[in-house]
Order: C-alpha cells, then structure tokens, then sequence
C-alpha cells in the first residue's frame, strides 16, 4: 500500500525562479579523461558536444595521433569554417562577415539565374500570346487545351496547349507558386474551377485578337 502511495506522489520540483547558473566558457578543447587521467578525447570548448565519431570511442587507449585528431574535431566546432573565427556555442557554418563575402561572390551568377528566369517568362508569355491569336474562343471545345491543377492551393489553369507542352511545374511539381510568380504576365486562363480557367484563357485570347486586329488596321 505504501508502494503505490509513492508512485502518486508529486515529484520534488526545483524552487521556481532560479537561475541556471552559466555555464563556462573555454577556449582550449576539454579533455574528456577517465579517472587516472588517460585522456580519450576532446569536448567542443563553446558547446560542449562531442564532434569526433563516438562510436569510435573504444576501450583501446588512443593513439596520439587519434587523439590530436579529437582534439582538431572539438577544436573546429562552433567555428567559421572559412575563417576558423570562434562563434556563439551550438552555430554551424560560417560567420558574419564570411556570409557577407561569399553573397557578394555569387550575386553575378544569382543574377545571371534571375535573368535567365525572366527571359523563359518573357518566351513563355510571348509564345502563349502567339498562339492565341490564331485558337478558336468561340468553339465549345477549343484546341489545343490543357486544363491542370496547381498543387500548392493554386487553382486551375487553362493553356492553348497540348497537355506535354504545358509547363510541367504546374500539374506535376509542387514549386507551382514559384512558376505562377514568374509567369504572371503570361495570358493563361485561371480560375477557381476549371470551367472558369477555361472562361479566362478565352476572354484573353479574344482580348488579344482585338487587339492585333486593331492593328493589324492600323498599319
Ligand atoms: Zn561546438
Ligand atoms: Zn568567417
């Protein structure tokens, strides 16, 4: 009876509102030391974690050269590994200013991509464009047509396509949201269904039949 009462029991809680203390800070890898001293490792002087392989942590004494080994790995954590600067405990990658410096090496090639973008958006929006001029709004059943579900809470979207021309990224993939930002200038239909996808993609292409009859009579 008294065993039960036991297992009921609260459990003994700390006084409320008192500081953990800090813990220190090093700067020298800790070694990690059975009793008579025999060092076998190396602990991170910032977090404290244990970078080296455990599981190669044996009971055969280390090597000298395994433990300068050990002592590099600890010696390594929480810090920048472009320019070996010590960070906050528990930080991975590089420092602030290495950040800094490696954004600024790669904006040429980030803006290359990001024109290379704008450039398939552009050929995208002009060939759609071209191919609306000659599709038939007015047929029941327009040809060609592909009518796909966005995935990522995007709807529907109408092309004047055959289905393998269409942009895969909005039927198949999940980065949808990124092809429709970049794509938005494009004259597809949308819609919250596919009939209304459908309604869109013909109000543009009568649209843009309008306008290259205007002029077409212009010129
Ligand atoms: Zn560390
Ligand atoms: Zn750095």
């Amino acid at each position: 009876m008294a065993e039960q009462q036991v297992l009921f029991d609260e459990p003994e809680r700390p006084e409320p509102d008192t500081p953990a203390p800090k813990p220190p800070r090093y700067t020298e890898p800790i070694p990690l030391a059975a009793p008579d001293g025999t060092v076998f490792g190396y602990a991170c002087p910032r977090c404290w974690q244990i970078r080296s392989p455990v599981h190669a942590f044996t009971r055969v004494e280390p090597t000298a050269e395994v433990l300068a080994q050990r002592r590099n790995d600890a010696d390594r954590c929480c810090r920048c590994y472009a320019c070996n600067r010590a960070l906050a405990a528990g930080s991975l990658g590089k420092c602030k200013s290495c950040r800094a410096k490696s954004e600024e090496e790669e904006r040429p090639r980030w803006e290359a991509w990001e024109k290379a973008q704008e450039d398939d958006a552009a050929a995208f929006a002009f060939r759609l464009r071209d191919e609306l001029k000659t599709w038939d709004a007015d047929r029941p059943d327009p040809y060609p047509l592909t009518i796909a579900h966005g995935r990522d809470g995007l709807k529907f979207f109408a092309f004047p396509l055959e289905l393998d021309e269409a942009p895969g990224e909005i039927a198949a993939r999940a980065c949808a949201m990124f092809w429709y930002d970049r794509n938005q200038g494009a004259p597809f239909g949308y819609g919250p269904t596919p009939e209304a996808a459908l309604a869109d993609l013909r109000e543009k292409a009568r649209a843009i039949q309008a306008e290259a009859r205007a002029s077409n009579s212009k010129g």
